[in-house]
């Protein structure tokens, strides 16, 4: 039985979360100096663990075990939205750290190790999981030459050479060297609080599949232009919307989420009726079926539209990514894990925020965790996760990575 000591975790979370405190929550963007500083607090942790630390030329930090056997990779990030949550990463890093102790002094995977990482900029301040995909191979030199800060413009390479990580070498990963994943997350939701449950346990994250609509009207004077011949691009944009709202409950799959994250109206002028508006429309799903039903019927929708006027109507799909599937054994290793300390309080679900877990999901086989948010509050410095849950959510962990590296469910 892989035992965590509560004491120790509970100092862990309060540590990590006295560096870059804003409110309750933390403001700690990736490459900062309160960033940096998590990363040299973890380092420390991961030495006194008995793990090897390294931070890479991109900021990600691995912590490697000198076990000679089987090694589960595990962990999450360290960095933060801007003043946003203090659990959202460190809560899967730290159970990672709690969980490479307790296997390291449990007789039943004598000889395995977790190895720990905190990938680098998770929460996209300069890309797209850049941190991951580098640990995965998949990121060039160039990549990072054109990386800027989406809040300040700062280069990445900037950033980094600030950190102190100019020049490193990047670590990819050995997918030989690990028998899997494992990443726990809070649920940035309220599925497991609303039906009090306090594990979930995750089948896929997400796929987003996101389009841009581009409605052609007639700019023009919005005091002398008789209603009845306007071609007014706003209207338009507002009636599609409406229409969307009324036909996707009829299509979309039971956890299917859409949202308009934005509507640009040309010129945006109080008075001026808008000639041109764009709007960016997201789809997510774990179903390929659904997605693609989902694009046909907004397809439709804009065609329908275009036709009946007068404004004209474009949609194209701008970025598609794909479900990432978590691997079926790690997840009944994960539920045994539950079932062993909460019995009938968790689920299986999908996760509808992306994570690194689905870059990892594309080199090993991967899995997901999740435990409880209060009132599904993320992305804001009121996160927060209850004591109780934290160390519940921990004891599931470890013991999930011991039957994982032990190889039964
Ligand atoms: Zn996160």
């Amino acid at each position: 039985m892989a035992e965590i000591d509560v004491e120790r975790l509970l100092r862990d979370f309060r540590e990590l979360r006295a560096i870059g405190t804003y409110r309750t929550g933390v403001h700690r963007p990736s490459l900062r100096p309160d960033h940096v500083r998590s990363l040299h607090w973890l380092s420390g942790k991961l030495t006194e663990a008995g793990l090897t630390p390294e931070i890479d030329g991109i900021g990600n930090l691995l912590g490697r075990s000198p076990a000679p056997g089987r090694k589960l990779l595990a962990g999450s990030h360290l960095e933060s939205q801007n003043y946003a949550g203090w659990l959202d990463g460190p809560l899967g890093v730290l159970y990672a750290l709690e969980a490479a102790r307790a296997v390291a002094a449990d007789p039943s995977v004598a000889g395995s190790g977790v190895e720990v990482v905190a990938f680098c900029d998770e929460e996209g301040h300069f890309g797209h999981f850049l941190g991951s995909r580098s640990l995965a191979g998949q990121v060039s030199e160039a990549m990072i030459d054109e990386a800027l800060c989406r809040t300040d413009g700062t280069p990445m390479r900037e950033a980094l050479a600030a950190a102190g990580f100019a020049g490193r070498p990047r670590i990819v990963l050995d997918p030989k060297r690990y028998i899997g994943f494992l990443e726990a997350h809070i649920e940035q939701g309220d599925w497991l609080e609303a039906n009090r449950l306090k594990i979930g346990v995750v089948t896929s994250i997400v796929a987003i599949w996101q389009f841009r609509i581009t409605i052609e009207g007639y700019q023009n004077h919005a005091g002398t232009t008789r209603m009845a011949i306007r071609k007014d691009a706003g209207v338009a944009a507002v009636r599609l919307l409406s229409a969307i709202e009324e036909r996707f409950p009829q299509v979309c799959g039971p956890r299917t989420v859409w949202t308009t994250g934005r509507i640009t109206l040309d010129p945006g002028a109080p008075s001026i009726i808008p000639g041109k508006a764009e709007v960016l429309f997201q789809i997510r799903d774990d179903d390929r079926e659904v997605l693609d039903r989902l694009e046909r019927t907004l397809g439709e929708l804009v065609a329908a539209a275009d036709r009946s006027g007068p404004c004209r109507l474009q949609v194209e799909a701008i970025r598609k990514s794909w479900p990432a599937v978590m691997a079926e054994p790690l997840q009944k290793a994960i539920e045994a894990a539950a079932e062993h300390h909460c019995p009938g309080l968790h689920t299986r679900m999908p996760s509808g925020a992306g994570h690194d877990a689905q870059v990892m999901a594309e080199i090993l086989p991967a899995s997901m965790m999740f435990v409880p948010s209060i009132g599904g509050i993320s992305h804001h410095w009121t996160e927060d996760t209850a004591e109780e849950d934290i160390v519940l959510g921990a004891r599931v962990y470890a013991e999930a990575a011991a039957r994982m590296l032990r190889g039964d469910a």
